[in-house]
């Protein structure tokens, strides 16, 4: 069998006897006979991440039921010790929480491909299931991101490292998309899945040209301005993950994909207005996606 382990890119992990996967409280006590890692995680073929424990709790149970895992009682987290994210693994599948925004997803997504690597996973897919608003696309449509911009409207993903500004590019895998939308919609869902580029910022209020947050020093008509760019871009769906997403996976070499519910068209208004019971439903339709495209993943 081919090796179709994770590489990292970092030489100081080939001389570290240990690694403390903290925020995870997975201790790798000897990098060198990573066995019991490679009993409890070697199995992993996909990861799906989404903002909060208690929805990951939830896609945990969905996915039990449709890849029909034969496991019963309430899911188990596995992080619980760190108190930071949460982790459920059903058979091949973990589905971890990664907070709001790129700053608390990149801390697990580092831990998570390091994870991979020790466990010595095959071939992984990455995947993130969220929440998002929208661009001229009704309330509740499922979009798979094809290009992340950043908040500067660029498809990259920008960073400051020791003191430097560090510009990487921010594509996902062209086959994961692709065989989302092939696999992933069935023509009776009753909501629209579509495939566009998606813009990741830094703040939910100034940074996606909200004119309701505590601060705003532009008019409305400068929002529209922006967001009709952003349209002219490509850009169908906001949120504050994708373009970290993309250029962190696609730099270290793992197939990854982000899958998000728009709950608001920002064309409209800036206030997320629908119910509780509205937006439950609504999040479980990337849940629906994305099961159905792990399901045939797993076939293969
Ligand atoms: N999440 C975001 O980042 N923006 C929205 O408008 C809704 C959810």
């Amino acid at each position: 069998m081919s090796d179709k382990t994770v590489k990292l890119l970092n030489p100081h992990l080939e001389t570290a006897r240990s690694d403390y996967l903290y925020h995870l409280d997975i201790n790798v006590a000897n990098t060198r006979d990573t066995s019991e890692l490679q009993n409890r995680f070697g199995d992993v073929r996909v990861i799906c991440m989404g903002g909060t424990g208690s929805r990951m709790r939830q896609l945990a149970l969905h996915l039990r039921h449709i890849l029909v895992v034969p496991e019963s009682g309430d899911p188990v987290d596995l992080c619980e010790r760190g108190n930071r994210y949460a982790m459920y693994k059903v058979g091949p599948v973990l589905c971890v929480s990664h907070g709001i925004g790129s700053s608390s997803f990149s801390v697990v997504l580092h831990e998570l491909i390091k994870l991979l690597k020790y466990a010595r996973c095959q071939d992984p897919v990455l995947l993130r299931i969220g929440t998002c608003g929208g661009l001229g696309v009704p309330p509740g449509t499922v979009v798979a991101t094809k290009n992340a911009f950043n908040g500067l409207l660029r498809n990259e993903h920008e960073i400051a490292i020791l003191g430097q500004r560090v510009v990487r590019p921010a594509q996902f895998s062209e086959d994961v998309i692709r065989d989302i939308i092939a696999f992933g919609v069935d023509a009776n869902d009753g909501f629209q899945t579509i495939s566009a580029n998606t813009m990741g910022t830094d703040c939910f209020y100034e940074g996606q040209g909200r004119t309701d947050g505590a601060i705003c020093e532009y008019s409305e008509k400068d929002k529209m301005e922006f967001l009709q760019k952003c349209h002219d871009l490509g850009i169908r769906n906001i949120e504050m993950e994708a373009s970290m997403f993309a250029s962190v996976t696609q730099k270290v070499g793992v197939k990854a994909g982000d899958v998000c519910v728009t709950l608001i068209d920002r064309l409209k208004g800036d206030q997320v207005t629908i119910t509780i019971d509205q937006k439950h439903e609504f999040e479980q339709r990337p849940f629906f996606v994305v099961g159905r495209y792990i399901k045939r993943l797993l076939q293969q």
